[in-house]
């Protein structure tokens, strides 16, 4: 037997707890791995705190995992093969990663790319990935350091400082923004050339277009900020949207689409084919690989930390990434 976050609703509340399970209490799968390290991102606490998104209860949530091969039914893998696995159903319909062993089916297993260790692929985890789409999507659409400046948004988060960091080491001069501006400090060591805080960028008042500042923008936030950025990108500018820590709704015209030519590029890690994921997972190990890596951006916790720990990242509480250690 092994440990295990495993979350249930009990009177119409999600309860958490860390305790000893089987492998008849995971979900089918062809491939059964030691977890080495699992990592929190905002969807598992909207799985475990708040039960959006989990589709089967009781459930191990984590919807990140790095580890060993312990037994594999197919031959893509075999025992003792380092592997990641992220998104997909993981955490939300299949069991996930906070667990010290976990059953998953072949298809969405990565290799552990060679630069990387098991460690640093979860430091990066999805939110490193989904960093990593965006910029590439970015500079698909045109994207250069030369083109101007480029705002991150929610950037003391994990997708946040991941892609601050990320731009930086590219050459590009980066915008943060973020509602705790005492981290301005730890931005500015990521690669910031700027601060600012989350209300110079968020649209209090309707306008659909007001001064051209950004050239990108990487966007965890969604919601006012949003509106914000495409009421302010230069001519031919893009954001990449990805995430909902501010809120869905999104008011907008086609004003700046039509005027100014923007790109509203929509980013998802869930279900990204994974012939694509393996080329993003080689570039997270070589070209893209964020130099922070090395340093602070991430801490590490244990499975009995996760309920309070997952409680935090829906308060915006969390800094950088936390990498969890079975
Ligand atoms: P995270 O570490 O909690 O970062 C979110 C950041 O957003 C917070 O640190 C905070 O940054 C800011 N924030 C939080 N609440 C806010 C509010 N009410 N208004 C404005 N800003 C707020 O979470 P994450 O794991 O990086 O994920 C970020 C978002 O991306 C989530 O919505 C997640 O679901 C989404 N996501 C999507 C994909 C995809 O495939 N599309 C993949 C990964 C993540 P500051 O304190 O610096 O302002």
């Amino acid at each position: 037997r092994f440990k295990a976050l495993v979350v249930d609703k009990v009177d119409e509340k999600m309860e958490m707890e860390v305790k000893e399970i089987g492998l008849d209490d995971l979900s089918e799968g062809e491939v059964t791995i030691r977890v080495a390290y699992s990592s929190v991102n905002y969807k598992d606490g909207m799985v475990a705190v708040k039960g959006d998104l989990a589709e089967i209860l009781p459930l191990v949530p984590g919807i990140d995992l790095a580890g060993t091969v312990i037994a594999s039914g197919d031959d893509r893998f075999k025992e003792g093969d380092e592997v990641i696995a992220t998104s997909y159903f993981i955490g939300t319909r299949h069991t996930g990663g906070f667990s010290e062993v976990a059953r998953i089916p072949a298809e969405w297993i990565v290799p552990l790319p060679e630069g990387l260790t098991l460690e640093e692929s979860m430091k990066l985890g999805t939110a490193g990935f989904t960093a990593a789409l965006c910029i590439q999507r970015l500079e698909d659409n045109g994207l250069t350091p030369e083109k101007g400046r480029v705002l991150v948004d929610g950037a003391s988060g994990g997708v946040g400082s991941i892609a601050v960091n990320m731009l930086d080491d590219r050459g590009y001069e980066v915008v943060a923004s973020t509602g705790r501006t005492e981290e301005a400090e730890y931005l500015k060591s990521l690669g910031a050339a700027k601060v600012i805080h989350r209300d110079q960028v968020t649209d209090f008042r309707g306008r659909a277009t007001r001064t051209r500042q950004w050239a990108a923008a990487i966007d965890p936030v969604g919601g006012k900020t949003l509106q914000y950025i495409l009421s302010s990108l230069d001519y031919g500018g893009s954001v990449a949207t990805c995430g909902l820590a501010g809120g869905v709704e999104v008011q907008t015209t086609v004003l700046p689409f039509i005027s100014r030519n923007i790109n509203w590029l929509g980013i998802d890690s869930v279900k990204h084919p994974m012939e694509h994921r393996l080329k993003v997972w080689e570039r997270l190990a070589g070209d893209m690989k964020p130099s922070a890596l090395e340093t602070d951006i991430s801490h590490q916790i244990g499975l009995d930390d996760l309920p309070e720990t997952l409680h935090d990242i829906l308060k915006g509480k969390i800094r950088g990434r936390i990498i969890v250690k079975m």
